[in-house]
């Protein structure tokens, strides 16, 4: 959506699509990617990422004082062979340290195995090269404190990618209870692809929101929208289609474009829709784009249009070219002519060129 402090609906009926199975960030040589989960809630700003984002300054805690039957556990994608733990609880001035405890590990996901106990709030492991998939850490009873995890350092092969974009989605499903397991699955495949989106859309100094909520709205009648790090989705869309898991994908861009105030307002709309749909269609979901009419199409017709035309030309000319656009539109200096600058050719000009493309 646009920046206006409205919402701009997104009414595309190539939204309606269906999605493979999610293509993991991870490959053999790169480090694992893991999520958190946790039965706590999370207080205010402190999600549950920041126990595992590399930053021993920031921490996760619970909204409530846990108990024995209560955990906080780090799920990785794929097993990786342990060699060192360490888990730091506690705020950084030494408040609610979790005195009583276990970590526990597991090789599959599901069973455990006790490997460290807490003292002092800290506790450790070197299991040896054990093959693990989870990390679990639960209190030996009930706290008088909420649980505060500063920080889990692990040393494994492959390593464990750290959250470098720390995020939680926060769903609200109030109008609709029973789309519940569907909006916490889409959260989870927002954060889990946050990091791709905020490479892609990186900038020098920008920090992307950290919390965002996730909206599912009876009275709300397009598809979704993002206002800020607010997404709303349609109760009635998402029920007709829950395999579009790409459309919170889209909003989750916007919430990283954070093209706010007013200079940014003079962005043109089709190329704020344009790299969201870049990201989604080229990045997140490649191959669901669908095909594009070469008679008809033109760069500015906005979402997946304008999207498969940015494709063509950063592959042909400047691989970089989403990116900068992306710089540019946040600072509020875009201009159509700078595209000569990045390829030495007019919007006009590579548009016939696109066109004349999709022809062959
Ligand atoms: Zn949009």
């Amino acid at each position: 959506m646009r920046r206006s402090g409205r919402l701009v609906f997104l009414l595309s009926v190539w939204c309606i699509s269906v999605r493979a199975e999610p293509v993991p960030i991870s490959r053999a040589d790169l480090p694992v990617a893991a999520m958190v989960e946790s039965t706590l809630g999370t207080a205010s700003k402190q999600i549950r990422q920041l126990a595992f984002d590399g930053d021993p300054t920031t921490f996760f805690a619970s909204t409530e004082n846990p108990g024995a039957a209560d955990h906080f556990t780090l799920v990785i994608d794929k097993p990786v062979s342990l060699k060192r733990l360490t888990i730091i609880t506690g705020k950084p001035n030494g408040a609610d340290k979790l005195e009583s405890g276990t970590v526990a590990l597991s090789a599959d996901g599901k069973t455990f195995d006790e490997a460290a106990k807490f003292a002092n709030g800290t506790a450790k492991a070197e299991p040896d090269g054990r093959l693990i998939q989870a990390v679990r850490i639960t209190p030996s009873g009930d706290l008088t404190h909420p649980l505060v995890i500063r920080e889990l350092t692990i040393e494994s092969e492959p390593s464990i990618a750290t959250f470098r974009y720390p995020v939680e989605f926060v769903v609200d499903v109030s109008d609709s209870p029973d789309l519940k397991s569907w909006a916490d699955k889409a959260a989870r495949e927002c954060e889990r692809y946050y990091p791709m989106i905020n490479e892609e859309l990186k900038s020098e100094g920008y920090k992307p929101p950290q919390v965002v909520t996730l909206t599912l709205s009876s009275r709300y009648n397009g598809v979704a929208a993002a206002s800020g790090s607010r997404i709303t989705g349609a109760v009635k869309f998402f029920k007709a289609h829950p395999d579009d898991v790409g459309a919170m994908i889209h909003e989750t861009c916007h919430v990283v474009q954070q093209y706010r105030g007013r200079r940014t307002n003079r962005n043109p709309g089709w190329l704020v829709e344009g790299v969201a749909d870049y990201v989604r269609f080229f990045k997140y979901e490649p191959g669901k784009i669908g095909p594009i009419n070469a008679d008809r199409a033109h760069y500015n017709g906005s979402y997946r249009v304008t999207a498969a035309f940015l494709a063509y030309t950063a592959e042909k000319y400047d691989k970089q070219l989403v990116l900068k656009l992306n710089t540019l539109m946040r600072e509020g200096n875009y201009k159509d002519e700078i595209f000569k600058e990045f390829t030495g050719k007019s919007l006009d000009e590579l548009d016939d060129e696109w066109r004349a493309s999709l022809k062959k």
